[in-house]
């Protein structure tokens, strides 16, 4: 079968239009399951998709594909300078992401107004992207707010990495050199482990105490063998 997609970005005030044009069978594209990898800040989703990944994982980071998407796509940038206002762009048509972020933050109607925005195109983006695997046994996806944006409809399986929470400030403290009160917030703004780890099927737990590494390779291969 083949399988054809187009990808809209601008650059340098050119628009381009790319078109992907994949074989494959459609069976076997049908076939990859779709795996969620999420968790709450410094619980360690990072790391446990790197161990993933070396094991030769597809990786869609849904955190990093909104933020490029936020400068690419066309149609989202036009559908977010509606909403935001046009300077939320500066003149080279790049996001300005400090000033958005200072809308949103505390304001939980228009993050949802931004969210809902942005989350459809990621969903779209993972899509193509999917469509494109081939020869692998699944794929995966990590994001940290996976139950709050609706993506693990859109997934076969979900992984919750969880982590004690004094563990997780510690560990976001030293990684990004910010006070732990400011980690604490964040942390109070998302959903529970205890939330996510009831609606996920697998549970890693990444504390000092139990090895990780083993407990991903012993997901891994039931995740093959699906
Ligand atoms: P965020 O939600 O902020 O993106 P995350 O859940 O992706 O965080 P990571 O970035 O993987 O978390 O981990 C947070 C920090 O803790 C990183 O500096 C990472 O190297 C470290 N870390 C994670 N797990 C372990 C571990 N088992 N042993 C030692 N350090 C760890």
């Amino acid at each position: 079968m083949l399988i054809a997609d187009f990808y809209v970005s601008f650059y340098k005030n050119q628009l381009y239009i790319w078109l992907h044009l994949t074989f494959k069978m459609k069976k076997e594209q049908s076939a990859i399951l779709k795996v969620g990898v999420t968790g709450g800040i410094g619980s360690g989703k990072t790391t446990v998709c790197r161990v993933f990944e070396k094991l030769g994982i597809p990786l869609f980071n849904a955190d990093l594909e909104a933020s490029k998407l936020m400068n690419n796509d066309v149609f989202l940038i036009a559908e977010i300078k509606k909403a935001f206002g046009k300077d939320i762009y500066d003149e080279n048509n790049t996001l300005r992401r400090k000033n958005l972020s200072a809308m949103v933050f505390n304001n939980h109607d228009l993050l949802m107004q931004l969210n809902a925005l942005v989350h459809p195109a990621v969903f779209r983006h993972f899509a193509f992207w999917h469509a494109r695997q081939a020869n692998v046994p699944y794929v995966i996806k990590e994001a940290a707010i996976m139950f709050e944006s609706g993506a693990d409809k859109e997934l076969d399986l979900i992984i919750q990495v969880s982590a004690p929470e004094s563990l997780r400030i510690k560990r976001v403290c030293l990684r990004d050199g910010v006070p732990p009160e400011s980690v604490q917030l964040r942390i109070h703004a998302q959903i529970s482990d205890k939330e996510r780890e009831e609606r996920s099927d697998f549970i890693l737990t990444n504390d000092d105490e139990q090895l990780l590494l083993p407990q991903i390779l012993k997901v891994h291969e039931i995740l093959r063998a699906q």
